[in-house]
């Protein structure tokens, strides 16, 4: 089936001289880190990203605010006003912190051998291709998000810190160590202050990075958690317009679905993983061979302006095709 309508011409607008996604999120990730590395280094107060803000104006992580209560068996108001102004955000902006600010991806890269690399690339591909049977099979869209084993592991957060009365997990929550092993290395070099935290903070964050390689997809709890309030995003998501799409011509393109870090198919929404997952990271939009992928605001009105120009274009095909045939003589 033919490809074309103009995607030759279409081809990659604007892509050349544009700073990659990738490094677009190193920066944002960069600039965090050192605002907060800041921040410690010269006690102005404003925290990590476990608790940060100046005064009044201020975030908490959203699990520590429930471990705070659960711990506590207590609503505790100003938790709960800071867990919603945490909600609202990921109701906005979905998973966003996770592919633009938590350090574990960007840290995991330094321990990425060729081999886990070549045994990602294919599980990447493995799911593309189901979404592609799926896609094949009429499926535009699951029906529901599915809960995994990170969600297990929320749950046995929150028990455990019920249980014993303080957040436990924070123990070993890689963003928690990450600062914490910054405060540690800072003392060591300003005030020639020795702690074994010094060897067990980077020991545990190691053993995260390099062992459990799966933790941002089978072990998070704040990812299960971002992912439950996710639910609720509808702005910002990845929406192919379909009028430029090689799909819609057809073509079982996987290039997105391929390229993604999640394992989601951008197109139909079909793949391994649902579309609550998404973490903007727009490597699929940089992918695309035919730009078709945006994050616009409202993605229901960007979808219906594409319908519309597809079914324009299929209509002029038709007209066209009409006369064409009305002129032949017979
Ligand atoms: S769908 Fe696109 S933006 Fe979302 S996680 Fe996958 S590659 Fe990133
Ligand atoms: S990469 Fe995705 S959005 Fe782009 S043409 Fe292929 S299927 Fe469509």
């Amino acid at each position: 089936m033919s490809a074309n309508r103009g995607h030759d011409e279409q081809q990659r607008p604007g892509k050349t001289g544009r700073m990659k996604t990738s490094t677009k999120r190193t920066v944002v990730f960069v600039v965090v880190f050192v605002l907060v590395g800041v921040g410690l280094a010269f006690s102005t107060g404003t925290g990590t990203l476990s608790a940060i803000g100046v005064g009044q104006i201020a975030a908490i992580c959203p699990l520590g605010a429930l471990e705070a209560m659960f711990g506590a068996w207590a609503f505790l108001p100003r938790a709960l006003l800071l867990f919603a102004g945490i909600a609202l955000v990921a109701i906005v902006f979905g998973k966003a912190f996770c592919g633009w600010v938590c350090p574990v991806p960007h840290f995991q890269r330094f321990f990425t051998t060729k081999k886990a690399k070549a045994a990602e690339h294919d599980e990447r591909v493995q799911a593309a291709k189901k979404s592609i049977v799926a896609w094949r099979e009429g499926c535009e869209e699951r029906t529901k998000p599915a809960l995994d084993s990170r969600h297990a592991v929320l749950g046995a957060t929150l028990l455990s810190a019920a249980v014993f009365g303080f957040p436990v997990f924070c123990l070993i929550c890689p963003v928690g160590l990450t600062f914490a092993t910054f405060i540690l290395m800072w003392r060591f070099v300003q005030f020639n202050e020795p702690t074994i935290g010094l060897l067990v903070f980077p020991a545990i964050l190691i053993v995260e990075f390099v062992v459990l390689r799966r933790w941002c997809h089978k072990i998070c709890p704040l990812g299960a958690l971002l992912s439950l309030l996710a639910r609720g995003n509808k702005t910002f998501r990845p929406t192919v317009d379909r009028s430029l799409c090689l799909r819609c011509d057809g073509v079982a393109c996987e290039t997105c679905a391929s390229v993604c870090p999640e394992h989601i198919d951008p197109y139909a929404d079909a793949g391994e993983r649902s579309m609550v997952e998404c973490t903007k990271c727009k490597t699929c939009a940089q992918a695309c061979p035919v730009s078709a992928i945006r994050f616009p605001l409202r993605p229901a009105a960007m979808r219906d302006a594409s319908s519309q120009n597809r079914g324009e274009a299929t209509l002029e095909k038709s007209d066209a095709a009409s006369s064409e045939n009305a002129s032949r003589p017979y």
